[in-house]
């Protein structure tokens, strides 16, 4: 249930109706908008009775949430929510653009792809320290060692840094190192991951695992946001289908549904879907024409060379293509 506070309603009266539901064993999350702030109640099993807290004072009404997903539904919160992190905004009309590599190799290829896609505009810089491969044998990430090279891309470029946390050990160092800690398809319903970022102070960007409707990425999202940390962004990056044409399907239709059902800013990863890179640039003019708030590109100094995803990863100079591209449609900067 959403407990709809009166536009002039004080902190004071948002408190007691907080305490109220506190009272009744149940927990009230405010959501500030625009306009009102709205209570959330959370951990009650069926219908909250509400004729106490509709005479508490400064509430204008209930409203009974009706998606399983309550925190980071659109009923709970009608207006988009922008994610601010230095002087990057996610969901605003600026599409963010990440770029970087797969995997973090070495200082040399990190801090070259760092500074070649920093002079394209990108402000945002991945690479993967911890990596999740199909193989055992597969190069797994620098893991520590990968997260102080891309401490020093920081301090070297000023780009902000997104980077794997791949399970619960990991999370903690990954957060000291990271300005947005991602999480990866396959730990989309990792639950206790899931909570761990929640208590996070950084902004998680999850991605929607291959075999997961848009109800249970939400799903995934509400586990972050009920633990505290509203700074949440999904990321489409395709599903598994019949079709084999490319590595995963790009689900675009994802992009729409879930700005209906959701507040929460989503971006488009063409790169995963793809797995090919000559369908990496077509795809990122579709995410960003059917509303996505941003795009996270692969991209390598040297795909040729690369320890993972190559075939995928776009040369620099395709991506200063697709930026230049995306600079005459977007308002978004590009040299
Ligand atoms: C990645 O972005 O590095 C990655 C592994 O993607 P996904 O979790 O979508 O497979
Ligand atoms: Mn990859």
């Amino acid at each position: 249930m959403l407990v709809i506070m009166k536009n002039d309603a004080t902190q004071e009266q948002i408190q007691t109706v907080i305490q109220y539901i506190e009272s009744l064993g149940y927990r009230g999350i405010p959501m500030p908008g625009a306009q009102r702030t709205a209570i959330c109640i959370i951990g009650n099993q069926g219908p909250v009775e509400d004729s106490h807290i509709l005479s508490l004072p400064g509430v204008k009404e209930t409203l009974r949430v009706t998606k399983p997903y309550k925190l980071v539904s659109r009923e709970t919160h009608p207006q988009p929510s922008v994610i601010k992190i230095g002087e990057v905004t996610i969901g605003s009309d600026e599409p963010v653009i990440i770029a970087g590599p797969c995997a973090v190799e070495s200082e040399e290829q990190a801090l070259k792809t760092a500074l070649l896609v920093r002079n394209y505009g990108v402000k945002i810089f991945r690479g993967g320290a911890y990596k999740l491969r199909t193989s055992p044998y597969s190069f797994q990430g620098l893991g520590k060692q990968g997260l102080k090279i891309l401490d020093k891309v920081r301090q070297e470029t000023g780009l902000l840094i997104i980077t794997e946390a791949t399970d619960h050990e990991n999370l903690g160092i990954v957060e000291q190192y990271a300005d947005i800690i991602q999480i990866g398809a396959r730990n989309m319903q990792n639950y206790s991951l899931l909570r761990r970022a929640g208590q996070s102070n950084k902004p998680i960007l999850l991605k929607r695992g291959f075999a997961a409707t848009i109800e249970e990425l939400l799903m995934s999202a509400e586990y972050i946001m009920s633990e505290g940390n509203h700074q949440i962004i999904l990321c489409e990056r395709g599903i598994r289908t019949f079709s084999d044409n490319t590595r995963n399907t790009l689900d675009l239709s994802a992009i729409p549904s879930i700005k209906e059902l959701s507040h929460l800013p989503v971006i488009v990863d063409p790169s995963h879907a793809a797995g090919k890179r000559e369908y990496v640039i077509p795809l990122a003019r579709g995410a960003l024409a059917v509303g996505a708030d941003g795009l996270m590109v692969e991209v390598h100094c040297d795909p040729a060379n690369a320890l993972s995803d190559g075939r995928q990863s776009l040369y620099p100079e395709q991506f200063h293509k697709l930026m230049l591209e995306i600079s005459r449609f977007y308002p978004i900067r590009c040299n």
